[in-house]
């Protein structure tokens, strides 16, 4: 597909400001060259041959979230993203190695490999030398992935059968989730299918600026799991959803039973989860950009979290972003640290003991921004509703 220039893309911004005023990078910085209005115009201007392709305009572009905060708030309708998209890969390093490790990492055979050497470099360098401390704390990857099994699961009589898109990050770094998300679903009596052949959704491989390579994971994605005889094709990845969803027709052809199906787990467990479950305590729900800006999903976890009996704390800012971001948490961990804590101390505030965010990559980042405060217990939905539910049950057999 013929994708537009930078300068397509904008032609209906009148400038306002309502994107930089949501832009998590401009209000840690307050400088227009970060906010999503300030890297459209350089954008604009590189395009036009009047701006060189300098560090400095390769960092202010690629220190975009991709969060879709400017996405949601403009009122012309203008693809932020997308034009962002667009600059990423008229930016990106052009030198041959970096391009073969991009596609040695998260080319379509590959994924395996890479995380099999990430586990390796985590004990070797990484947890001996106490870079989880002194830098980023990232889980270890696991040494059996969450793919690797049977790939169809029943417990029962079956009502009715869902397929799992897992995403990279909880088959190699949760896979924990999966093993919650999948009790979830047989105990509410459907029959799961995890598909072969699954690849990375391609959206750390789109924010590097590879849009080629990108396509041909969105091909071997849409190949295998279009026309499957299921209700729905879950995620409990809000990157991984609005990259199959969303992003995907904007790069390739894909058929619309294939949209449709692709579903964020709460939205699935929001209308078939109606049991009071058990738990008790204050809980805080942290909003994930993409699930939030990206999806418009915003009452469903919110529904299911108070359906567990847990009490709801909000937050001044009851929208904010994590500072997570993929790629843009390892590239910019500096400023990434910042958005990080600033949401922490935001959460701190409320004076709620559990964390709870749909997505394993604000799940990452919180794990990162309290490593300090162990006080503080960070969950994914599907692990704090797989808790509620199985002290839920105990308690049932008690009685
Ligand atoms: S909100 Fe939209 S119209 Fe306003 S400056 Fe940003 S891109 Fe332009
Ligand atoms: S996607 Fe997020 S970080 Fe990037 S320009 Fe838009 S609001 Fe700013």
């Amino acid at each position: 597909m013929e994708r537009p220039t930078v300068s397509e893309y904008i032609e209906r911004c009148t400038r306002c400001g309502a994107c930089k005023a949501k832009c998590p990078t401009y209000l840690e910085e307050l400088d227009e060259s970060m906010s999503a209005r300030g890297r459209l115009r350089l954008l604009h201007e590189f395009e036009g041959g009047r701006l060189q392709p300098s560090s400095l305009l390769k960092h202010k572009i690629n220190a975009c979230l991709h969060c879709g905060a400017c996405d949601a708030a403009c009122p012309a309708g203008v693809e932020i993203q997308e034009a962002i998209f667009k600059g990423n890969s008229l930016l990106r390093p052009r030198s041959f190695w970096f391009r073969q490790i991009n596609r040695g990492a998260l080319s379509v055979s590959r994924t395996n490999l890479f995380f099999k050497i990430s586990r390796f470099m985590h004990f070797l360098i990484y947890k001996p030398l106490g870079f989880d401390r002194k830098i980023r704390r990232i889980p270890s990857p696991t040494a059996t992935p969450f793919r690797q099994r049977q790939m169809l699961f029943r417990k029962g009589i079956s009502k009715g059968r869902v397929a799992l898109f897992v995403g990279c990050s909880i088959n190699y770094l949760y896979p924990d989730i999966g093993e919650d998300l999948l009790d979830i679903l047989l105990n509410l009596g459907y029959e799961v299918v995890l598909r072969q052949g699954e690849v990375c959704c391609g959206a750390p491989v789109r924010e590097a600026g590879y849009d080629d390579l990108v396509l041909d994971l969105a091909r071997k994605n849409v190949d295998i799991f279009s026309g499957m005889h299921v209700e729905a094709i879950l995620t409990a990845c809000p990157t991984c959803t609005l990259t199959l969803k969303v992003q995907y027709p904007k790069l390739i052809k894909v058929q619309s039973d294939f949209i449709d199906k692709i579903m964020d787990v709460n939205q699935f467990l929001a209308d078939r989860l109606d049991i009071k479950l058990g738990f008790s305590g204050r809980v805080f729900y942290h909003d994930p950009c993409h699930l939030l800006h990206g999806l418009s999903v915003r009452a469903e976890p919110r529904k299911l979290i108070k359906q567990t009996g847990a009490e709801l704390v909000t937050a001044q800012n009851e929208i904010g972003c994590c500072g997570f971001g993929g790629i843009f948490g390892f590239t910019n961990y500096g400023l990434s640290k910042k958005i990080g804590d600033r949401r922490r101390d935001e959460i701190i505030r409320t004076g709620a003991g559990t964390l709870i965010t749909p997505c394993p990559g604000c799940k990452m980042q919180f794990e990162d921004s309290f490593k300090n405060d162990k006080k503080m217990r960070i969950m994914h939905s599907v692990e704090f509703l797989h808790e509620a539910m199985t002290s839920f049950r105990s308690n049932s057999n008690k009685q």
